[in-house]
């Protein structure tokens, strides 16, 4: 575990142990305080000496995100007793239900423009975040965003929806794709930890065909029009690295008939059973083929070619496509 995360990690134990002691003032039955006190403390001492974050049955290490997520757990995931397995199939199945209500409508049709996404986490749940948003009068901006968090599993998950609050805030204010991120930015910073950072595109999609696109990091979404394909690549750093980090955003044009590409790394990075990666050449060379397509064609014929490069080797990361199209 690096210095960083560690550090944190005391914090949070620390003010629980803070917490804790206010609350043995306040209640009268104080048992299951004690209990909780004690396993702070004890959390504390391993941190003290070295044997925080190693499995109490095999001594093997505990995997960060769940530690992050309670700093309290002692055993890794292989080691939980049967009850703990069943909890947290339970939590994890809860976590993934939620997780599906934060997505948008799969088939978004507005104001002169088609969308169509898919959303396929690695495990139970994912750290991509993929956001449509239309106003609810007849005419307006489309505001599309596609994201990855740092990390993966639960902790990842947890940040998405962060970033999913923060922009349903942020979105009713009326600002441009640029502010928008420059804002998510500086709220991810105040209360995130120093190590996590996402990615992500931020695009605001006007009624004459203009597009504001912000690229946060994030591998370049495919600008195609007819065959001709552009790269929009980043022009800021991912969110949640530096408070007063500034962005800018690009304005394109799409006629109908274009179409914008966006995709997290579990695509371009997706490996085969040698180890090669699928790489955004190949991406833009099978899309240039099928610029005719539709949204969710073309992200069909996306995921079919990826299943066919990658040919049964295991799917290690969230995986997110989204296109949106000029229909007017
Ligand atoms: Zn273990």
């Amino acid at each position: 575990m690096n210095a960083v995360r560690k550090i944190d990690l005391r914090q949070r134990l620390l003010d629980r142990r803070q917490r804790l002691q206010s609350a043995m003032g306040e209640f009268k039955e104080t048992t299951q305080l004690m209990r909780l006190l004690k396993e702070v403390d004890s959390a504390l001492e391993r941190m003290n000496g070295d044997s925080y974050g190693l499995c109490q049955v095999c001594d093997g290490a505990i995997e960060e995100e769940r530690l992050l997520a309670d700093p309290l757990v002692h055993n890794c995931l292989e080691c939980l007793t049967p009850d703990q397995q069943r909890a947290l199939e339970q939590d994890l199945d809860l976590a993934s239900r939620i997780q599906s209500q934060l997505l948008p409508n799969k088939n978004l049709s507005f104001n002169g423009w088609e969308a169509y996404y898919h959303y396929e986490p690695a495990g139970p749940v994912s750290g991509d975040y993929c956001d449509l948003v239309s106003p609810e009068a007849e005419r307006g901006d489309l505001f599309f965003l596609l994201g990855d968090v740092s990390g993966h599993g639960v902790a990842a998950s947890m940040l998405m929806s962060h970033l999913h609050a923060t922009f349903h805030s942020l979105l009713a204010t009326g600002l441009s794709a640029r502010q928008l991120v420059e804002r998510a930015n500086r709220i991810f910073c105040e209360s995130t930890i120093s190590a996590d950072y996402a990615t992500l595109v931020c695009g605001r999609a006007g009624d004459s065909g203009e597009v504001d696109i912000c690229n946060a990091g994030h591998c370049p979404p495919l600008l195609i029009r007819g065959d001709e394909i552009t790269s929009l690549e980043a022009t800021g750093l991912p969110v949640g690295i530096f408070q007063s980090g500034e962005y800018s955003a690009q304005k394109v044009q799409l006629a109908r008939g274009d179409s914008l590409l966006l995709y997290t790394d579990g695509l371009s990075e997706a490996q085969d059973e040698t180890n090669i990666e699928y790489g955004a050449e190949r991406l833009a060379k099978l899309v240039k083929g099928r610029h005719e397509l539709p949204p969710q064609a073309l992200t069909e014929a996306c995921l079919e070619d990826l299943r066919t490069f990658v040919s049964g080797a295991p799917k290690t990361d969230d995986l997110s496509i989204m296109v949106i199209r000029r229909v007017k």
